[in-house]
């Protein structure tokens, strides 16, 4: 296993097998999971473009230089890559997202993501119900309770040949 393998393994595994509780929200925006060693930083958006998951490869730590282009760009085909590594895996590809040469890039999925998790989504948006006139601004307690009870990423499994690589964050 690869941990490219173990990155995809455990977002997806977010993404679609992880029943979230009716009592809980998650933000619209992305998980992350690390991948250090490749200077990689993965996100997973539950409701990205057109509502639907987006898959995003980011450069963790980029080289860059005032006005002109990043010296640590992502590979020419590393999309086509992780695009072709989703379809393997089942997944249909909507499209990507990047102009080469560039630190990000994202792949939209067809998949909705799990019924539970869209509606947590759905929950973050609706805003607080205690103080409903701050709406997702809000910073108190039941809120904050509230985005506490999502069930993050499962750890990834542990990749043998590649020692403390298990950061994981949002
Ligand atoms: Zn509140």
């Amino acid at each position: 296993m690869t941990e490219q393998t173990a990155t995809l393994d455990t977002g997806l595994g977010w993404l679609y097998d992880t029943i979230q509780p009716a009592d809980a929200h998650q933000q619209h925006h992305c998980i992350t999971i690390s991948h250090p060693e490749a200077n990689r930083l993965y996100g997973f958006c539950p409701t990205g473009s057109a509502n639907l998951p987006v898959g995003i490869a980011n450069v963790a730590k980029p080289e860059l230089r005032p006005y002109d282009l990043p010296l640590s760009p992502l590979a020419p085909d590393e999309l086509f890559d992780l695009a072709t590594e989703l379809e393997r895996r089942g997944f249909t590809v909507r499209t990507t997202w990047k102009v080469h040469p560039a630190i990000t890039g994202s792949v939209g999925l067809v998949r909705p993501a799990h019924p539970t998790l869209v509606a947590a989504v759905e929950r973050y948006h609706r805003g607080c119900v205690v103080h409903p006139e701050r709406s997702v601004f809000c910073d108190c307690e039941a809120g904050n309770a509230e985005g506490a009870r999502i069930v993050r990423p499962a750890p990834r499994p542990a990749v043998p040949s590649a020692a403390g690589t298990t950061g994981q964050q949002r």
